[in-house]
């Protein structure tokens, strides 16, 4: 199971990390990119206007270009660069594009054939690019494109003259049409990145609970119900990559320790003390060893394993026997053994030298166990 959810999230750390900066400052720089292109499609025309209109229109078009459209692009530019109102950015930005359409449409009208079609076709498609580009909130998209239309419409229909022509309806049917079409792709859009964000998050919440589940699972696999300790299993695995490991291990203290006379404890006090009592002398050792490197294992039984890192022989009799006594300080009365005696441990130890793998050290630890229960229990050999 463990290993099921540890496959899934190694799956999961593999997809590529989703893009996701800070919205607002990605709408700014859309809307930043929208300016500046339009502001360079709107210079690029001139050269167009140069050949497609006479001198007199080329003038009132450059009066437009230069005077309305780039100014009002610039102070755009300006306040997306340096102003934190952001109603006041979208509405210079709209006024922008409304006024680079009505420019266009302008000059369509007076401009000769075959630029004229020309100019008008630039400006339905600058309307329909706008609402779908230039990043402004839906709102003032819905301002921008209506107001664009309205000055298509207006401008083609009169052709400009007094009273009005009242002519090119295809066209104005045409403005009309991109105008809904163009907003109506701009909804889409829209919804469609809510539901992307929605999955997204979604997504991130996933992986957060699996994260979550993989941890507690991990921890209750390597940790000893009853003491709190790691167990076994968890030694096991540290043997295994000691063993895997191709840097030599820096000397490893390694302490076996096996509580005195648990059997006779156990036939007295019965085996819910005895249990309580496990608990205590493994609460004594973890309190008694470095909390941040040395590892406490339930070995098996009342049998326990520490493993102490980078330890010389000295350091680590002197550990061994600060447990011992921390063990007998507990003061558990052993009901068995007479009114003086308490529950106590014996400890055998042995450094893992840097070219011997751990399983040996913990052997000769076992070995030194062994003679110190020989030869009187409660105290250290190595
Ligand atoms: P020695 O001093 O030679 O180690 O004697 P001992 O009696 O401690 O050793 P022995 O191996 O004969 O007995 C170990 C006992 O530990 C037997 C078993 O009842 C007890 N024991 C093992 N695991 C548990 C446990 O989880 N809870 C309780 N209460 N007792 C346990
Ligand atoms: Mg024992
Ligand atoms: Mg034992």
């Amino acid at each position: 199971m463990n290993q099921i959810v540890s496959d899934q999230l190694s799956k999961l750390r593999r997809l590529p990390a989703a893009d996701v900066g800070d919205p607002e400052l990605l709408n700014r720089l859309a809307q930043r990119r929208s300016l500046i292109v339009n502001l360079f499609l709107n210079w690029l025309a001139i050269s167009i206007d140069l050949v497609a209109l006479d001198p007199r229109h080329l003038e009132y078009a450059l009066a437009l270009r230069l005077g309305g459209v780039t100014v009002l692009g610039l102070i755009g530019l300006g306040l997306n660069l340096w102003s934190g109102n952001k109603a006041l950015q979208s509405a210079v930005h709209a006024a922008m594009i409304v006024t680079f359409v009505g420019t266009v449409v302008t000059i369509g009208q007076w401009a000769n054939e075959p630029y004229a079609g020309r100019y008008m076709m630039v400006a339905l498609f600058l309307i329909f690019c706008a609402a779908l580009l230039s990043a402004l909130p839906w709102r003032m998209t819905q301002i921008m494109t209506i107001s664009s239309t309205v000055v298509y419409v207006a401008i083609t229909a009169s052709g400009l003259e007094w009273p009005p022509a009242l002519e090119n309806f295809d066209l104005v049917v045409c403005a009309v049409v991109c105008g809904l079409l163009a907003l109506r792709g701009r909804r889409r859009k829209d919804i469609q990145i809510a539901e992307l964000e929605a999955i997204r998050r979604n997504d991130a919440q996933l992986q957060n609970s699996l994260r979550q589940a993989n941890e507690a699972l991990s921890k209750l696999s390597n940790t000893d119900p009853l003491t709190g300790a790691f167990n076994r299993r968890y030694l096991d695995e540290l043997i295994e990559h000691d063993a895997a490991s191709i840097v030599p291990s820096l000397g490893q203290g390694v302490l076996m320790i096996d509580v005195d006379h648990f059997k006779l404890f156990n036939d007295h006090a019965g085996h819910a003390a005895g249990d309580r009592c496990l608990q205590q002398i493994v609460a004594a050792i973890r309190q008694s060893v470095r909390p941040s490197c040395d590892i406490v294992v339930r070995y098996g039984g009342e049998e326990f394993a520490v493993i102490l890192p980078g330890m010389d022989l000295p350091d680590l009799l002197n550990a061994a026997d600060r447990l011992r006594r921390a063990v007998s300080d507990l003061g558990i009365r052993h009901p068995a053994r007479g009114p003086d005696h308490v529950v106590t441990v014996s400890i055998g130890a042995a450094i893992a030298e840097p070219d011997e793998g751990l399983s040996s050290a913990i052997l000769r630890a076992d070995q030194s166990l062994y003679r110190a229960k020989r030869t009187g229990r409660n105290r250290v050999l190595a």
